[in-house]
């Protein structure tokens, strides 16, 4: 008999775990809308180019993370790595920026792929949320992005969250910046580890990145993002902070804050949460500035800001945050029938109260009373109808409310509107 195993990095999430994911989404979702966002669905694969172009030749995604392959008739195809690249592709297809005002206000949430080594909270499927502001014309879209994730996580429930900000700077700026960092390892990368050779040649602002612990020595004494920023990208960023400063906002900055995809420019920013028994999942969410984007992938030159939050993450912490608030697996009403005819009477009041609104479950086999109460606990049930010969014979049912132990007899035609009247919902 063949014996499936999942796929390495992949999980399956069900019951409480596949609810409240559910719930985070919703939450999520609903600030969204409260902000302006509407929501964009994009196909979980496109070409591969897309992805090398935008998130760049020399990322790590692009490198080693990416799940790519030829299809049946020779395309290069990738499954998404993350979901910004995807957006601004259909942004361009769609001609969204001629036809819709700008800034363009785009939430998503779907599954991302990457070919990582798998680890606590770090997975090869994965979800994203995120929302892209595109065609910003004023730093306030920067400093509305940072409050959305800010906002969301308080709404989520983390008490608190560490939010780390740093700027990267127009590309004059990083391109002088990018120089002074060649100038700095040059003479120090022969003993660095072999991705930090290549990130060398290929763009040393990601060796800043590098988690190897000897590196991480060396990285700590290289010139800094902040002394390279030209007057605008100074200005830009300032104008950022002092907003955050203006909203009560705290936030760390973060000079060796570059994130791993090439398309950022200016702000960048990244949110933590470190759990009082220690628990650290990197980041849970983390976004930036980008002024290229749209035009790599084919439309015009349309600034833009965006940020993801890692779904799984989220769920991970909150689990441990909050167990008794973590969603649970339950319903209104459990019915329990006492014979055949009665069983069907029970069916017909599920299927009257599911109508009005109310979760309801049943079992369609004979069980013993204490048997059908043990169900009805293990399924969260807050009432039991129950409902034997005579109930049916009087047109009305049992009603026991299973947390007070009390029970009442209550007319068939009553039900709805009497248990309308004991939910709290
Ligand atoms: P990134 O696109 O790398 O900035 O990722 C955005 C967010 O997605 C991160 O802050 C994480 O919360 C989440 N994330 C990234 N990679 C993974 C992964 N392999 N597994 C789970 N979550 C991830």
């Amino acid at each position: 008999m063949a014996n499936y195993q999942p796929q390495r990095g992949t999980y399956d999430a069900y019951y409480e775990d596949a609810l409240n994911i559910e719930k985070i989404e919703g939450i999520l979702s609903s600030l969204a809308s409260v902000y302006g966002y509407n929501p964009i669905i994009t196909p979980m694969y496109e070409s591969t180019s897309l992805f090398a172009r935008s998130a760049g030749e020399s990322s790590d995604i692009v490198t080693k993370e990416m799940f790519n392959f030829v299809d049946k008739s020779g395309r290069e195809i990738a499954l998404r790595p993350e979901l910004t690249a995807g957006v601004m592709r259909a942004v361009v297809t769609n001609k969204l920026y001629a036809t819709k005002d700008l800034p363009l206000k785009l939430c998503y949430c779907g599954p991302a792929f990457r070919y990582e080594r798998p680890q606590q909270g770090r997975y090869r499927q994965f979800t994203q949320f995120g929302i892209e502001t595109v065609g910003v014309n004023s730093y306030l879209s920067d400093v509305e992005n940072i409050m959305f994730g800010y906002n969301a996580l308080q709404m989520l429930g983390f008490p608190h969250i560490i939010l780390k900000i740093n700027s990267i700077g127009d590309e004059e700026s990083r391109n002088n910046y990018r120089k002074a960092l060649k100038d700095f390892f040059a003479p120090k990368i022969g003993c660095m580890c072999d991705d930090c050779k290549r990130r060398f040649e290929t763009n040393p602002l990601r060796i800043l990145d590098c988690k190897v612990e000897e590196d991480q020595e060396i990285i700590k004494d290289a010139p800094k993002m902040s002394d390279f920023l030209n007057d605008f990208s100074k200005e830009y960023f300032n104008n950022i902070t002092t907003e955050l400063d203006n909203l009560g906002v705290e936030y760390e900055l973060d000079p060796t804050l570059v994130r791993g995809l090439d398309y950022y420019s200016h702000v960048v920013f990244e949110y933590h949460y470190i759990s009082e028994e220690g628990t650290n999942l990197g980041a849970i969410g983390a976004g930036g500035h980008y002024d290229n984007l749209v035009k790599e992938v084919g439309g015009p030159q349309l600034s833009s800001v965006g940020l993801a939050f890692g779904v799984e993450r989220l769920n991970l912490l909150l689990k441990e945050l909050s167990p008794d608030t973590y969603a649970k697996t339950e319903i209104d009403v459990y019915g329990i029938a006492i014979g055949e005819e009665a069983r069907v009477e029970v069916y017909h009041a599920m299927e009257f109260l599911r109508s009005n609104g109310f979760a309801c479950d049943m079992s369609f086999e004979n069980k013993s009373m204490g048997a059908s109460f043990k169900i009805a606990t293990r399924k969260n049930a807050k009432f039991a109808l129950i409902a034997g010969e005579d109930e049916i014979k009087n047109g009305v049912f049992q009603v026991k409310d299973l947390k007070k132990q009390e029970q009442e007899t209550v007319k068939a035609e009553d039900l709805a509107e009497y248990l309308q009247n004991k939910i709290e919902f």
